[in-house]
């Protein structure tokens, strides 16, 4: 049988929400009300994270949002690195701040994200507004880059969550987590699922939704996933690949071309969740802007 699955494109979606932050960022413009801007932190020189932060540059530029850039390297200290967060919680023309994770080892990860001001928190990961999205009748100032963008992905392909069984792979702070209180908040029964779960195959085969969070090359075979499910890939993994110039090429944790043989509907890597991750962090600088008018 070859019915192959409807492909999730998140380059399309991505672009319209960029569209839509663009006009909202003129439109602050002609009302007189300051550019947003974002600082991004850089530490060391991890060439991945050096990529994501370069095309998060470029997506606010594309938008009209001011970005300004910080490196530090990797042997900074963490007082110098709090030093610089607490310097831009005090810019009162800086909007949101993010830093790149992960974070080198001897940098207390949590101290860094706690110490950004909840107001400009737009990656989402301070303690409180993690609390917040918890919390059942609450919702934080802003909601994490990644997993928004899998909820938007799944809304505007009309996917229904309410009573779905939902199995996230993964429980990051930064992807699995806040994706999987998202889920419970629209009604979904969630499964959380990690490197100590047992008989993996079997759990992901009753998944109506199946996303895949863990950082492992094509992780999910076709046995692994119920026919007409829906797959979301996070995954991003440079495999080596002498035939592409760079030396590698990107998988998911996704067997794609096996999976879209029986799934209703796949995101692909690169162009699913990538761009959206993006496009709701631009989204989420244009709200901090709009909480500093306040
Ligand atoms: P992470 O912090 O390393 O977390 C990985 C999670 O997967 C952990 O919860 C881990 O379990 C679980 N895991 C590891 N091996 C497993 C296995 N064999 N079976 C089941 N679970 C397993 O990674 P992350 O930051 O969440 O990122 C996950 C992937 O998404 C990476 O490839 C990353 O590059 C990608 N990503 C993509 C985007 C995007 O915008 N597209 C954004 C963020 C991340 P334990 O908790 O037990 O260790």
């Amino acid at each position: 049988m070859d019915r192959q699955a409807i492909k999730l494109s998140g380059k399309k979606l991505a672009a319209k929400t960029q569209a839509d932050v663009a006009v909202g960022v003129a439109a602050r413009g002609k009302n007189g009300l300051s550019q947003p801007a974002l600082a991004t932190i850089l530490i060391g020189e991890d060439p991945a994270s050096q990529v994501y932060v370069r095309s998060k540059h470029k997506a606010c530029e594309k938008v009209g949002i001011r970005s300004v850039g910080y490196e530090m390297a990797s042997d900074v200290n963490q007082e110098q690195v709090l030093e610089l967060v607490h310097n831009l919680n005090a810019e009162s023309d800086l909007h949101g701040i993010l830093v790149q994770l992960p974070m080198p080892k001897h940098i207390d990860e949590a101290a860094v994200l706690t110490a950004i001001s909840l107001e400009k928190d737009v990656d989402a990961l301070h303690p409180h507004n993690v609390g917040l999205l918890a919390q059942k009748g609450r919702q934080p100032l802003f909601t994490s880059a990644t997993p928004s963008g899998i909820m938007r992905l799944l809304d505007d392909a009309n996917i229904k969550l309410e009573g779905a069984r939902v199995f996230v792979l993964g429980r990051s702070n930064i992807v699995g987590l806040p994706l999987a209180l998202m889920m419970i908040k629209a009604d979904a029964t969630v499964t959380i699922c990690h490197s100590r779960s047992k008989d993996l195959p079997d759990l992901c085969r009753q998944a109506d939704v199946l996303v895949a969070a863990v950082g492992k090359p094509e992780l999910v075979r076709v046995d692994w996933v119920k026919p007409g499910a829906v797959v979301i890939d996070v995954g991003v993994n440079r495999v080596e690949d002498k035939t592409s110039k760079k030396g590698y090429r990107l998988v998911g944790d996704v067997a794609y071309d096996e999976v879209r043989q029986v799934a209703k509907a796949i995101t692909p890597v690169p162009g699913g969740v990538g761009p959206m991750t993006i496009a709701i962090l631009m989204e989420n600088t244009l709200h901090a802007a709009e909480l500093a008018d306040q």
